[in-house]
């Protein structure tokens, strides 16, 4: 009645969402090395920034709402048909899309790796799952066998990150085909690629030709990594046509805006892929190098495909991340676990080897 006070409550999944804690940000003025978010030290292209500035004349009309020139291009750059693509506003978007296509509030369990991106019990929860979580195996690597043990008749979705965030290494191809042959093919198997483009390991598997392979297979991307787009929020996923019209279906309209489509599509033109896949190789030769500098050092570290190395500092993790921005480096703690610190410019990278150095157990 309107003489009481209660609130409005919040569903209890809500209540009890564990917070997303985005990397440390330099504030205005502040001189800092950003290694905190994984994020392309590179600007964005020329030839991205003119498809910006053109696209940015026509804002004051929505965008294609199903970006079918991004889809389009996307699907022929990969190999897929256009209707195996579905663009949203982050690969974040269209994770918790793909979930609340799938996943029945209150009743289905979702297996997921842990530690890992830190948005899988946020978006599980948001969507109304049940986490399942399994622990880490040796070296910060996926415990594939263990996930699929832990398959019930209730799971409906089990994420496969590759590499994994923050620890960095990939699953391997066998180990991946014996998870994929164990699981029921009505269970929804994510392998989210976030990183795909900084992969050299020749056992990690060809995520694509599951897709062919298997109908419950989605592959997640996204331009925010190797592209240098994530200011411009563009992800997809890659699935059989039927499980994309879902994830159509259930997502935000107009998800992608005019702008991020446009430069998403600069940045598939040949000429800018194949400068951008330089800087790849660029950052991935960095990270061979500040590998094997810490390894040097005397650090016993996970081997890392991504753009970014773990540092497993347990109790000492947020003291070190102080450390290192007093030094003049951002970057990104999990109290208790580990330090995730991306691979920037040579010298940020420089100077979080100093700081490094003094942290050996
Ligand atoms: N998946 C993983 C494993 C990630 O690390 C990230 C970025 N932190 C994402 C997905 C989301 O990226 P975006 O929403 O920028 O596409």
């Amino acid at each position: 009645g309107s003489d009481t006070h209660a609130r409005v409550p919040l569903r209890p999944a809500v209540q009890a969402l564990p917070p997303y804690v985005p990397g440390a940000r330099p504030t205005p003025g502040e001189q800092l090395w950003k290694l905190s978010s994984n994020e392309n030290p590179y600007g964005p292209l020329p030839s991205v920034i003119d498809a910006i500035t053109r696209a940015a004349t026509e804002t004051n009309r929505y965008p294609d709402m199903y970006a079918t020139e991004l889809v389009e291009a996307l699907a022929s750059f990969v190999g897929v048909a256009p209707e195996q693509v579905v663009v949203g506003n982050g690969s974040v978007a269209v994770l918790a899309h793909l979930l609340s296509a799938v996943v029945d509030p209150g009743r289905d369990e979702v297996v997921f790796p842990w530690r890992s991106f830190e948005a899988y019990p946020i978006a599980v929860a948001v969507a109304g799952g049940r986490a399942v979580t399994v622990p880490l195996a040796e070296g910060g690597r996926l415990d594939l066998p263990a996930m699929a043990a832990a398959v019930t008749d209730r799971t409906s979705v089990v994420l496969v990150c590759t590499p994994n965030n923050p620890t960095g290494p990939v699953v391997h191809a066998d180990e991946l085909d014996a998870l994929l042959a164990a699981v029921p093919s009505d269970v929804m198997v994510v392998i989210d690629e976030a990183y795909l483009e900084f992969v050299r390991d020749a056992d990690a598997p060809d995520a694509l030709a599951l897709l062919a392979r298997h109908e419950n297979v989605v592959l997640l991307r996204t331009l925010s990594k190797a592209y240098g787009l994530a200011g411009l929020r563009v992800g997809y996923a890659l699935a059989a046509p039927h499980l994309a019209a879902g994830i159509r279906a259930v997502s935000t309209p107009f998800g992608v805006s005019h702008v991020a489509q446009a430069a998403a599509l600069a940045s598939l033109a040949p000429a800018a892929q194949a400068e951008l896949m330089q800087r790849v190789d660029a950052l991935v030769a960095e990270r061979t190098r500040v590998l094997d500098a810490l390894v040097a050092q005397g650090w016993d570290l996970p081997a890392s495909q991504a753009n970014f190395v773990w540092l497993p500092l347990g109790e000492r993790t947020t003291r070190c991340a102080a450390e290192a921005r007093a030094a003049g480096v951002l970057v990104r703690p999990f109290a208790g676990d580990g330090l995730r610190v991306s691979i920037g410019e040579t010298e940020a990278n420089d100077a979080f080897l100093e700081v490094a150095r003094g942290w050996i157990a």
